[in-house]
């Protein structure tokens, strides 16, 4: 794979604070010769936050932050002051982030939402001041609670995209130039095979009344499930685009052999993607004359919808943002329990290889948390 920007999966070790220790502390006053407890209760640790933001495609801004730590509460003092809490550290993910333990892979959660926060790791609760401990029968109590400890865990982030359609053609069947066409994406467009290394998405407006997501995903070869060319990594951004969109160039020998040899490739990938709608476009339509579009109309698959679009002349491309409006209508549109939720391939293995699970950054005393004491 070329150099790119587009990053779909990162390994972080994260870790959250612990909490800070209670005081072990009496009130000394002027003529106050014993005063009475005053300790004050450790603060919070702060806790490791998932939050989808809409503005990230990416998870590059994680590539190289592989250790992300939150804030440790501060100890209690005395005068009954509570310790500062440690500061939350919230990973901002794009939506679509599938999360998974770096040890075992098992699956953790979803992003699925913009604003979306999940606590990956709790902080650790301050301990109690001894003053809390203060009781009738006890009216100086020389003990106060420590902190919880930090929490840690390693974690792969792994982004699918949350598109609404998802193109899905050969190379050079005229994707990119239709997101550019009928969104405000500009994907890079040249007449070579292989131009998109990374899938750009776009908001497509429909009538300015609604919008939805569409993906081009860099094109599929033929035996692209069995791993060669870009194909495979990508194959898996289209398990949740909730509609398909199958573009077949104008020009195709067989326009309704492309889709199948297209359709043998996803369900050989993952049979699942067959229970999702499709559309079928035929792409470069300007290229056909009445006649020869009439031909070609006749073998089209019966099966599914299908519309002559052209992103050079505008031909269709209303219709067509109609057509895929409807279609999306006619299923549980935008409803987070219909994602596909599968655990991937995911390697676990090479973890240690390219990690350092040291924890340096940590100049507190680990070893005194059981007694707590302080003053
Ligand atoms: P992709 O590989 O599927 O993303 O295809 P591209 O969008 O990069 O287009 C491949 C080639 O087809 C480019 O040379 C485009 O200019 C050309 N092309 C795209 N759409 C049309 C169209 O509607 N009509 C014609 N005549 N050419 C098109
Ligand atoms: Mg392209």
């Amino acid at each position: 794979m070329s150099e790119s920007n587009f990053v779909d999966y990162v390994k972080i070790y994260t870790r959250s604070g612990k909490g800070g220790k209670g005081s072990v502390h009496f009130r000394r006053e002027k003529y106050i010769p014993w005063g009475g407890p005053d300790g004050g209760d450790g603060g919070e640790g702060g806790s490791i936050i998932l939050r989808g933001n809409r503005n990230h495609w990416t998870l590059l801004h994680l590539k190289y932050e592989r250790h992300i730590f939150a804030g440790h509460g501060e100890n209690g003092a005395r005068r009954l002051c509570k310790g500062k809490d440690g500061e939350d550290k919230i990973i901002e993910v794009p939506v679509g982030t599938v999360v998974f333990d770096g040890e075992t892979g098992e699956f953790i959660t979803d992003i699925h939402r913009d604003g979306q926060e999940v606590v990956l790791l709790k902080g650790g609760r301050g301990g109690k001041g001894n003053n809390f401990f203060k009781t009738a029968t006890n009216q100086a109590p020389k003990y106060a609670q420590p902190g919880e400890p930090s929490l840690e865990r390693k974690v792969i982030l792994q982004l699918k995209l949350l598109a609404d359609v998802g193109l899905v053609g050969f190379p050079n069947a005229g994707k990119s130039t239709l997101l550019s066409v009928v969104s405000a994406a500009k994907p890079k467009i040249a007449d070579y095979p292989f131009t998109t290394l990374e899938p750009n998405l776009g908001i497509v407006d429909v009538r300015g009344a609604h919008s939805f997501i569409m993906a081009d995903i860099p094109g599929i070869i033929e035996g692209a499930s069995e791993g060669k060319g870009l194909g495979l990594r990508f194959l898996r951004h289209i398990e949740r685009n909730s509609l398909l969109l199958f573009l077949v160039p104008a020009d195709a020998d067989s326009i309704k052999k492309e889709y199948e040899i297209l359709l043998g490739e996803l369900m050989r990938y993952n049979p699942d993607l067959l229970d999702k709608q499709r559309v079928l476009a035929v792409s470069k339509s300007d290229m056909l004359d009445e006649e020869l579009e009439k031909a070609i109309e006749n073998e089209l698959p019966s099966d599914i919808p299908s519309i002559f679009i052209s992103s050079l002349t505008h031909k269709g491309i209303i219709s067509l943002k109609d057509l895929l409006w409807k279609e999306l209508n006619k299923q549980a549109f935008h409803d987070a329990e219909s994602i596909i939720r599968k655990p991937m391939n995911i390697q676990t293995d090479d973890f240690e290889d390219d990690f350092d699970f040291s924890l340096e950054d940590d100049s507190r005393d680990e070893d005194d948390w059981e007694s707590g004491e302080n003053g």
